[in-house]
């Protein structure tokens, strides 16, 4: 990447950003459009600053949000499947929108290269330490110094070492690969999105295709599962292959992309934001730990930060509350310790529910009464031991 400013010696920003991947990035986007913070010397440190388009995020929202101009597709209409229940639901007010990762990165990039306050180090960070209020953040090479950092940077492999670790927190992986097909034919109706279809090989845990179509030959679709452990890469493409086969009668398509990925879906917390020194993204616990979705929670969390930031007040950057938070272990403990099928918890809450709610539920925006009424779907003899098992877990 070309970058506007290289810094030559050590000197001390007002911010740096450790990892410009979703979370730095975002936070990057908070503060040069927030007019009170554009001035700050923000450094923005990755060990990767050339992107590519490793990931495709989707999210709901009832408003235009500040991605809007790259959304690249939106759904009012989700179905979802599991044997002969099939059921659509459409998403008022939410809208199911789709960024692909390369233009959510050229596109912040882009606008902060406009501002000259905003400096660019690529390299890999090998460590942050406090020192007299201040944090220095060190690379092979160089450092920095700022009165506050945003880190983002979470090593996967630490992450494996902690989900191996007798914790007695749940702790499973969303992981996935996803296909971006395109058909010689029309085979899609390009404004449903397939959600869940359960109608997959399980493979002893909870597994479903998503299946997101761009228009009516081309969609992502994604062999997601949620389990202890992840799947030999041959494994994900055959259960690909054999639904795209079973679906649309052997129909010829051509494979123009894929993707990979594995989300830790856990209620342990991985860091604590420590002034100065203020952790984000996933490594900050912005993921739901019960789905995996983080791109809303970590534009909230953005919100959150620039407020403080403005406010002149501690930043916070805790973002999940604790009512929600614990409707998140209950889920993950049934399903770490396998006392429902996950296929027939989320079939029960898309049969009873409208998709509205549902939405709601999962962007911890619920009332207490749309809570009851979710947990309604669901058999109190199995989620009520559970939640008591995680009550006391807690005490
Ligand atoms: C393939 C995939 C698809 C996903 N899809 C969705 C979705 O549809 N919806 C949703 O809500 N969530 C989704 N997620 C989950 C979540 O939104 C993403 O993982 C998101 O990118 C997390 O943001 P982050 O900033 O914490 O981490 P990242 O985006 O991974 O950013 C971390 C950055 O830190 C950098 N870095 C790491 N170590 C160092 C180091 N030592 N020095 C310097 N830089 C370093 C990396 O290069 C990277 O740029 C998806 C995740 C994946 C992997």
């Amino acid at each position: 990447m070309e970058t506007n400013n290289t810094i030559q010696q050590e000197p001390v920003f007002d911010i740096i950003i450790a990892g410009a991947g979703c979370a730095g990035l975002s936070l990057l986007y908070g503060l040069i459009t927030e007019s009170k913070l554009s001035q700050l010397r923000v450094l923005v440190i990755d060990k990767a600053l050339e992107k590519s388009n490793d990931r495709t995020w989707c999210f709901w929202e009832t408003e235009k949000g500040p991605f809007e101009s790259i959304i690249c597709k939106q759904w009012d209409a989700i179905t979802v499947h599991k044997n002969s229940f099939s059921r659509q639901l459409t998403t008022t007010p939410y809208t199911y929108k789709m960024i692909q990762g390369l233009d959510f990165y050229n596109f912040v990039i882009m606008e902060a290269k406009k501002f000259s306050n905003i400096f660019w180090q690529e390299a890999a960070i090998t460590n942050i330490e406090t020192l007299n209020n201040n944090a220095i953040v060190y690379w092979e090479g160089g450092s920095a110094k700022a009165s506050k950092v945003f880190s983002s940077i979470l090593p996967i492999d630490s992450l494996y070492t902690i989900s191996q670790s007798t914790n007695t927190k749940p702790f499973l992986w969303q992981h996935f690969k996803g296909l971006l097909v395109e058909f010689e034919q029309p085979v899609f109706d390009a404004h449903i999105a397939t959600l869940m279809d359960f109608n997959v090989d399980q493979k002893g845990a909870t597994a479903f295709m998503y299946l997101l179509p761009l228009d009516n030959k081309k969609a992502l679709v994604e062999y997601t599962l949620f389990s202890k452990s992840l799947l030999k890469p041959n494994d994900y493409d055959a259960e690909l292959s054999s639904y795209l086969k079973k679906h649309y009668a052997n129909a010829a398509y051509e494979i123009l992309h894929n993707e990979i990925g594995a989300i830790p879906m856990t209620t342990q917390s991985f860091a604590k934001s420590d002034a100065p020194v203020y952790v984000i993204g996933t490594l900050g616990n912005a993921v739901k730990s019960s789905t995996g979705y983080a791109f809303h929670f970590i534009q909230e969390q953005v919100k959150l930060i620039v407020k403080n930031l403005v406010q002149n007040n501690p930043i916070k950057t805790e973002i999940h509350n604790t009512r929600h938070q614990f409707y998140d272990a209950v889920l993950l403990y049934i399903l770490d310790h396998q006392l429902m099928e996950g296929s027939e918890i989320f079939k029960r809450i898309f049969q009873k529910n409208r998709a509205a709610t549902i939405f709601k539920f999962l962007s911890n925006t619920s009332t207490l009464m749309e809570d009851i009424r979710i947990m309604r779907s669901l058999p109190t003899s199995i989620f009520l031991p559970a939640a008591i098992k995680v009550l006391l877990r807690r005490s």
